[in-house]
């Protein structure tokens, strides 16, 4: 079994851990025989989904509509949203350097936007 990684961040994903994957595949239509390309699982991270639910619309229709079934998926459901939050508190408190007070917005949507 192949390890998974968050497209966004490359942040390794256990096995079990909570993310959101994102399935893809193309295949033909109107010939025969029917082509189907193999199929590619993206995955991402609970920050990084979150992260790309609030930001901004991405560009390219592709992006797009990736990014719909993502806020999809975040909306459905506060246990990723609050995964995120776990993390990101713990990636602040063991990387940065303590401020005193935590930030009232530690969470700021499309600071680290890239799809
Ligand atoms: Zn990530």
């Amino acid at each position: 079994m192949d390890n998974l990684y968050c497209l966004r961040c490359s942040r390794e994903l256990e096995a079990g851990q909570k993310s959101v994957a994102v399935y893809l595949f193309a295949q033909t239509v109107g010939v025969k025989p029917r082509q189907k390309s193999s199929a590619q699982r993206i995955c991402f991270c609970p920050q990084c989904s979150v992260s790309l639910a609030m930001g901004p619309a991405p560009e390219g229709a592709l992006n797009l509509a990736a990014w719909q079934m993502i806020r999809d998926i975040v909306g459905a459901d506060p246990a990723l949203t609050e995964a995120a939050w776990e993390s990101l508190h713990g990636i602040e408190e063991g990387l940065l350097p303590a401020t005193g007070t935590g930030s009232a917005h530690p969470m700021r949507p499309g600071a680290f936007f890239e799809f």
